[in-house]
């Protein structure tokens, strides 16, 4: 059981980390077809997820909390805020969202706003 724990918890991160960092990614100022690529990316995310508990509870989330796709910014607070709540439900402290999109890097090439390509 400990074990079983353990694994969900790293997929947890590696999945948090993910999705943070894809949305510190996402366009300052996305066109339609961007707007819409992140909301479909995001419910299916939800809907595959691999953890089925963890899955439908995100999928509520993502009903009650309709996903911001309007900026980068916009789209960050979100996911800090949708985050926050999962983090509330396990009982784990909430995260400050003040400095998110600066907290997430991808060490990319073309990030020139970055600072460390
Ligand atoms: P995590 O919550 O994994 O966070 C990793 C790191 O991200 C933290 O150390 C911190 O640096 C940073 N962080 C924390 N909060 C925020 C925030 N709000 N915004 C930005 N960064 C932040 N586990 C369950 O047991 N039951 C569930 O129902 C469940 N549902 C999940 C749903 C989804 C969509 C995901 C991705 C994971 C879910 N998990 C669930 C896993 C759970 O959220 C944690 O990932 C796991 O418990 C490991 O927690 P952690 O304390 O290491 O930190």
């Amino acid at each position: 059981k400990l074990g079983n724990e353990t694994i969900k918890a790293e997929l947890g991160r590696a999945s948090w980390k993910l999705l943070h960092t894809t949305l510190a990614r996402f366009p300052t100022k996305p066109t339609p077809d961007e707007r819409e690529a992140l909301s479909s990316y995001l419910h299916l995310f939800a809907r595959l997820y691999p953890c089925g508990e963890c899955a439908s509870h995100f999928q509520q989330l993502l009903r009650q909390y309709k996903p911001q796709t309007s900026s980068r910014d916009a789209a960050s607070q979100w996911g800090c805020h949708i985050h926050n709540l999962v983090n509330e439900r396990l009982h784990k402290p909430e995260f400050d969202c003040g400095s998110v999109t600066e907290t997430y890097k991808c060490g990319c090439a073309d990030a020139e706003d970055e600072g460390e390509t």
